[in-house]
């Protein structure tokens, strides 16, 4: 045997162990397809869930909907589960469905290339055992979207004297309390953390630059009745059917279908009117008011968010960040605001080439996938496969997500990738690559679709919204959930070239 004929290290390897990296495994070992490996960089399953523990930390849509259809959960506490119950969930899905065995946790992908010669793909690892090569004939991009943390673009960030944390890595070993707080953020994160750490900071800053929508959201505990409901089987599919629908409604239609949904355009005036009535002062008030529409950027769903502006101890501060000096922030007009604590609540890089995946690409040619979209635009064939790069596939791709709950889309594109892989194996195919003819009108017809959306909206320029890449696309599908989900049940699998 020599070295080209020998077989990879598995067939299948999920680059991460979050509701994506979980759903593609369950959904690959539904299939038959057990030869596979999921490596993930923390020490726990759960993604988003296991690294975003600040204060607050929760659901923005109802927890009936934010699960596996196949797996609904009978313990959630609230209509809005919070955040440790979803990494709960995330280790209750691992041990059922058994995953724990698959995992290589802090196990990281810093760089994968693909092999033509022996048609797989070296993926580099970095663990506490050190650097290594993985080979997989196949690799499955699991690594999130919300993943990789975005610091502020403002000077003197390092330069800060007391302790500085981005929500998206709380340090518990702070204490809060009594303390002088600035938060530079108010994007959806901040929105559940604010309200949590107001009562007890002695005061805290907030530093806006763009507001945010603000809308109040039915969280509250379950009931014994809403539980014993949760556990029949008739029950759990109507919580689940008025909560699919609401979802359903509240983003893909209103988003989506903006200029053919007479409904859509309502949000902006439901939201002045809870502004109105949750924010005293006017001049706050105005300074919360987005002036771009409801749905250009993701808006917050938070009962008690708007109404802490009215606190003695909370100051809201819109002049621009000058610079953040050793005891604190400084605005253009000169003003210097101490603080012994500095929040970074500044999100994600999301629509971009470098986290799409979080690590460098290169496929058959040397060519690099991010070398490819920054040439290309952000495209993928039904959000999952890229032409010219064979035998990969990412749940999470451009044009992928109707922006519904992300578990519907984690069902629909792991369909789609079983799929391809089913007929692979079933083809004895060792190369699997969408045709660019298949990916080139997959593009035509979402660019065709697009004017629908509420994205091309004027007043979406003023958002300063993550759904908008560096080339003006937002590379959200065009569609609804149901749509989604029929199109991976039938897209021509003859869209893909499987070789022998
Ligand atoms: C605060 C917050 C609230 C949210 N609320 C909602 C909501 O209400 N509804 C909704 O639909 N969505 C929500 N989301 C979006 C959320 O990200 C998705 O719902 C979902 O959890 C994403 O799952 P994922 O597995 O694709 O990505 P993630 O959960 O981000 O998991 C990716 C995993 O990959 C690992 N990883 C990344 N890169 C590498 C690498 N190079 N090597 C090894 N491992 C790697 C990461 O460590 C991580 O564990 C929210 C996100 C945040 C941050």
């Amino acid at each position: 045997m020599t070295l080209t004929d020998r077989e990879p290290d598995c067939e299948t390897l999920i680059v991460g162990a979050g509701f994506s990296g979980i759903g593609a495994g369950i959904a690959l070992d539904r299939a038959g397809l057990r030869d596979y490996v999921i490596v993930e960089a923390g020490d726990q399953p759960g993604g988003t869930w296991y690294w975003n523990t600040y204060p607050g930390v929760a659901v923005d849509i109802p927890s009936f909907s934010y699960q596996f259809s196949f797996e609904q959960s009978d313990s959630w506490s609230r209509t809005y589960a919070p955040g440790r119950e979803l990494a709960a969930y995330a280790t209750h899905c691992v041990d059922k469905y058994g995953l724990r065995a698959r995992i290589r946790f802090r196990t990281t992908v810093v760089g994968a290339d693909f092999d033509e010669e022996r048609r797989l793909w070296r993926v580099i690892v970095d663990s506490p055992a050190g650097r290594a090569e993985m080979t997989a004939r196949h690799l499955i991009n699991a690594s999130g979207v919300l993943t990789v943390p975005k610091l502020p673009d403002v000077a003197g960030v390092d330069s800060f004297g007391g302790h500085t944390m981005h929500t998206a890595r709380w340090d518990h070993g702070v204490d809060l309390r009594g303390r002088r707080i600035a938060i530079i953020g108010t994007g959806a994160s901040a929105v559940q953390v604010i309200p949590e750490i107001a009562p007890i900071a002695e005061h805290l800053t907030v530093y806006q630059r763009t507001p945010i929508w603000c809308f109040p959201k039915a969280d509250v505990p379950l009931s014994g009745a809403a539980r014993w409901l949760m556990r029949l089987r008739a029950g759990r599919a109507a919580q689940r059917l008025v909560s699919q629908a609401y979802v359903e409604l509240t983003f893909p239609l209103a988003a989506q279908y903006f200029t053919v949904n007479p409904m859509a355009g309502r949000m902006d005036a439901a939201g002045r009117a809870y502004l109105r009535r949750e924010v005293h002062d006017p001049v706050v008030r105005e300074k919360l008011t987005p002036r771009y529409a409801v749905g250009c950027k993701r808006p917050g769903f938070h009962n008690t968010y708007l109404s802490t502006f009215n606190r003695d101890n909370v100051e809201l501060v819109t002049e621009p960040i000058d610079k953040v000096t050793g005891s604190g922030v400084a605005t253009t007009d000169g003003t210097l605001r101490e603080a012994d604590v500095l929040i970074l609540a500044t999100g994600f890089q999301v629509m971009g080439t470098d986290n799409l995946p979080t690590f460098p690409l290169t496929g058959p040619g040397g060519r690099s996938l991010a070398g490819f979209w920054d040439e290309h635009r952000l495209q993928a064939y039904e959000g999952v496969s890229v032409p010219g790069f064979p035998n990969f596939f990412t749940v999470f791709g451009p044009y992928g997500y109707v922006g519904s709950s992300y578990f519907a889309l984690i069902e629909a594109q792991t369909r789609h990738i079983v799929r391809c892989l089913t007929a692979a194996r079933a083809r004895g195919a060792t190369l699997v690559e969408v045709r660019r003819e298949a990916n080139d009108r997959y593009f035509a017809e979402m660019m065709s679709k697009r004017h629908r959306q509420i994205f091309w909206q004027d007043s979406c320029r003023h958002a300063n919204s993550y759904y908008f890449d560096k080339h003006g696309d937002v590379p959200l599908r065009p569609a609804s959930t149901p749509e989604a989900a029929w199109r991976s049940r039938r897209f021509p699998i003859d869209d893909y070239a499987f070789t022998t």
